[in-house]
């Protein structure tokens, strides 16, 4: 379950666009689209892909298609000469398969600090210095720097009829590998995106030559960020970013989806304010995530939600409150066992080589949650009605001593 999730978050939307592109480029009845979706899709995609990378403050995005756009027109018009290229064009697709994926890999890797900011401005500049940089080189040293540009260090002859050279093929599989690395560990839209960017680029480059077709793939790239983007969005207006949990705002869309029978929890963490008072605010958190963690693996075909603060919701589509009963005690009792373990806000970062005794800071803590359930029956129709039947459980547990679950 848990790892076709996981799947799932790497091929959407990023995998399907590209195996989307990847047929439409290479099947027949198909392939004749090409030249049209090239003649306006680029202009499309860069202009959408700037504005609402710049609504929604995400310089990656903006940096990454203007880097798109400049490099597919670059290759267009030097491509443009019939006869074989000159050694300054031939230098120029050279630095361009090399710099472009690891552009897009580093642009993949930076945080997030904005667009009209010192950081964006620093990083438009070192973007920028590059193609000056390349047009320098290229028209003073073309042939001399065409040699290095086309080293084969590695004497693979198979290598030796691709379009790449093997520079640009190691900058395409790090920039790969880089990008699908933190895609499966960090588990977002936008990191895949650039996977499957990277990945679109390294194919159009392999298969397409330097025509259309590679522009193409230009244009799919920038397209596979862009919606990335719109996804990762979605996905954290829907998620809780303490908890990892869905959101209050998916609760209520949830609820809407109910059917006629279902049964509903409220989980309420006890004195929790008193956690916050003693061990701080970070301890705090830290105590909301390790609950959060056991919510979300509840049973009985539960799924719970973080509804605000330290209380959540679960919510048991079909089932009747008994059956949410059982789950529920089970969960209450696993929260109650397992011990919280209280770092010392003094913690050093690395690990200190002589642990003295008795100045190690550890101290172990329990955490009880009180839980209050409801079902939706004649006399409580809507969710809100059972929400509010499954708060006053939830104080009836709190008054008979918490740390219980109450119908
Ligand atoms: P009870 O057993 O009656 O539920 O007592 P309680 O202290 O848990 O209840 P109360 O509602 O008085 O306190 C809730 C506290 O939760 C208050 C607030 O400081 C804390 N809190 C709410 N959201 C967060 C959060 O995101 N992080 C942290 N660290 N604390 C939070
Ligand atoms: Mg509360
Ligand atoms: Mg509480």
């Amino acid at each position: 379950m848990e790892g076709m999730k996981r799947g799932i978050v790497f091929f959407i939307p990023g995998g399907v666009l590209f195996f989307g592109a990847l047929l439409m480029a290479n099947v027949n009845g198909l392939s004749g689209f090409v030249p049209s979706v090239v003649g306006v899709a680029p202009y499309v995609v860069l202009c959408a892909a700037v504005f609402i990378g710049w609504r929604f403050n995400r310089s990656a995005l903006v940096f990454s298609v203007l880097i798109l756009g400049f490099c597919g027109l670059t290759l267009h018009l030097t491509a443009g000469s019939a006869g074989s290229p000159t050694p300054r064009a031939e230098a120029v697709f050279h630095f361009i398969t090399i710099l472009l994926p690891l552009n897009l890999m580093i642009l993949s890797l930076l945080k997030e600090r904005g667009i009209f900011t010192f950081h964006g401005i620093f990083r438009l500049s070192m973007i920028a210095v590059q193609p000056v940089a390349v047009a320098g080189f290229s028209r003073l040293h073309a042939v001399a720097m065409l040699e290095v540009l086309k080293a084969r260090p590695l004497p693979l002859e198979f290598l030796d009829g691709l379009a790449l050279s093997q520079t640009a093929l190691f900058a395409f599989i790090l920039g790969c590998v880089v990008a699908g690395l933190r895609s499966v560990l960090r588990q977002g839209a936008k990191e895949s995106g650039f996977f499957w960017a990277i990945f679109a680029l390294l194919t159009g480059f392999l298969t397409a030559g330097r025509g259309v077709v590679l522009e193409f793939y230009f244009t799919v790239a920038g397209f596979i960020l862009l919606v990335s983007l719109i996804e990762a969005s979605h996905a954290m207006a829907y998620k809780d970013e303490l908890t990892g949990l869905p959101a209050r705002r998916a609760l209520k869309e949830d609820l809407l989806k109910l059917g006629h029978r279902y049964a509903l929890a409220m989980v309420d963490i006890d004195h929790f304010k008193k956690f916050n008072d003693t061990y701080g605010h970070d301890v705090g958190d830290q105590v909301l995530r390790m609950v959060a963690s056991k919510l979300a693996r509840v049973t009985g075909g539960g799924k719970s939600f973080r509804y605000g603060g330290e209380e959540f919701t679960v919510i048991f589509p079909g089932r009747y409150a008994d059956h949410a009963r059982g789950h529920l005690e089970a969960l209450r009792r696993e929260i109650a066992a397992s011990a919280f373990i209280i770092r010392g806000r003094s913690r050093p970062k690395k690990k200190p080589r002589h642990v003295r005794a008795g100045t190690a800071p550890l101290k172990s803590v329990s955490v009880t949650v009180s839980i209050g359930v409801a079902c939706r029956d004649e006399k409580r129709g809507t969710p809100q009605a059972v929400i509010k039947a499954a708060d006053k459980a939830l104080y009836r547990a709190k008054k008979q001593g918490r740390n219980q679950v109450c119908p």
